[in-house]
């Protein structure tokens, strides 16, 4: 088979081959308990099942507007407006396959050929790809768990060249959970609009950030600076809502209007019965958010407590998302010199799935989902520590 130049220097998804082996193991009858996986463990609400029932006994089961339907758009920008103070019009917004084809949209959108992108590590595993896919070259800044998993602006300055386009934030992050506050966010947003950069913002995890930590968005930047701010959002993580596919963005008009090309000529409109289903999740209240967000914290506190009292492990304490990323590299040997071989000793001695910290770009940590119940997340915390103790 000739497959494009372009696709050859792409790495597929370690997240993805992680659950591709879990799955390998489990057919073969083996018992495996995955901390891999990136999504909620709830169900999605039954009021948004419901709207959505109905959306396809009303008939929304044609072809929609590419940006996504008047309602929903209008749903999208009240809710940047009500939490955040955007100001925003349903002009400002568009509705995406997930927050990830907002993602690859805006990339392809914004990018010419060897356009820069600061990437704060570690990352999210898409955003290289993404930024590869759209002919632009990924600019990683790294920032270790001693320094909590946060880039400085002195860090960003350095790796700042003339060809520097966008800078991409992600807080709270996956893989660290880390959240930046506001104060933080702001001197980085000062620091890259006085640059002349544009700022992409990736919240997907806005609703969970854990008190007294709270989320500082990007929005209010977007407001006083439309050209140079976007902020990607969406409903996977908030409603438990993965497989629905239903992300959204607050850009400006004309990049809305560039995006909404990009995605005529790909996949056209958002999934419609899906998007009524947004549209019930959105102005239903956010009471289902707060229930899921305190059994997530929950979890938190007790894989910290655990993962606190392993011995030569550094693990800042993560302020959001559902993931910690600890630092267990003083515990690799000549037999586990690395993140992937400890996770694939994990996989096949302990039947525990973890994506390795390589994948995010930093080998001394693994990724641990606490999007589990109690029980699970014990059991297997306990198993990694008899592997990693060894
Ligand atoms: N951004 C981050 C940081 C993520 O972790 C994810 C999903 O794992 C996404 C974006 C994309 O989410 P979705 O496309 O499911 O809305």
């Amino acid at each position: 088979m000739n497959i494009s130049d372009r696709l050859k220097q792409l790495k597929p998804s370690a997240t993805l081959a992680v659950n591709a082996k879990a799955l390998e193991l489990k057919a073969q009858g083996k018992e495996i308990v995955s901390l891999a996986v990136g999504e909620p463990d709830f169900p999605t609400p039954e009021h948004v099942r419901e709207a959505c029932k109905k959306a396809i006994d009303e008939g929304f089961t044609r072809y929609a507007a590419v940006p996504g339907l008047p309602d929903l758009r209008e749903a999208v920008a009240a809710y940047f407006n009500t939490f955040y103070g955007a100001l925003a019009a349903p002009e400002h917004t568009m509705v995406t396959n997930g927050g990830k084809q907002a993602l690859y949209n805006l990339f392809q959108a914004l990018l010419n050929p060897g356009d820069e992108v600061l990437i704060p590590g570690p990352y999210w595993v898409s955003y290289p790809p993404m930024v590869q896919l759209a002919e632009g070259v990924p600019v990683v800044v790294p920032a270790s768990a001693d320094a909590a998993f946060k880039v400085t602006v002195e860090q960003l300055e350095a790796a700042c060249t003339d060809k520097t386009r966008v800078l991409l934030l992600n807080s709270p992050s996956n893989p660290t959970g880390a959240a930046y506050d506001k104060a933080q966010i702001d001197a980085i947003a000062r620091w890259a609009i006085d640059k002349g950069l544009f700022i992409i913002s990736d919240e997907i995890y806005d609703q969970l950030v854990y008190a007294p930590a709270e989320h500082a968005s990007l929005c209010s930047w977007w407001t006083r600076y439309p050209e140079q701010v976007c902020v990607v959002n969406g409903l996977a993580k908030s409603f438990a809502m993965t497989g629905w596919r239903i992300g959204y963005v607050l850009a400006h008009a004309d990049l809305i209007k560039a995006m909404t090309k990009i995605q005529g000529q790909s996949t056209s409109n958002v999934c419609t019965f899906a998007q009524k289903g947004a549209v019930a999740a959105l102005n239903g209240g956010f009471g289902v958010v707060d229930e899921m967000r305190g059994a997530f914290r929950a979890r938190r506190d007790l894989a910290m407590q655990i993962v606190g009292s392993w011995p030569e492990v550094v693990c800042p304490v993560p302020e959001g998302a559902f993931y910690i990323f600890p630092d267990v590299h003083r515990h690799y040997t000549k037999d586990i010199p690395d993140s992937a071989t400890l996770c694939t000793r994990l996989l096949e001695e302990a039947g525990v799935a973890l994506v390795p910290g390589a994948a995010f770009g930093d080998d001394n940590c693994i990724r641990i989902s606490y999007a589990v119940d109690e029980t699970t997340l014990t059991t297997a915390l306990d198993k990694i520590a008899k592997v990693l103790f060894k």
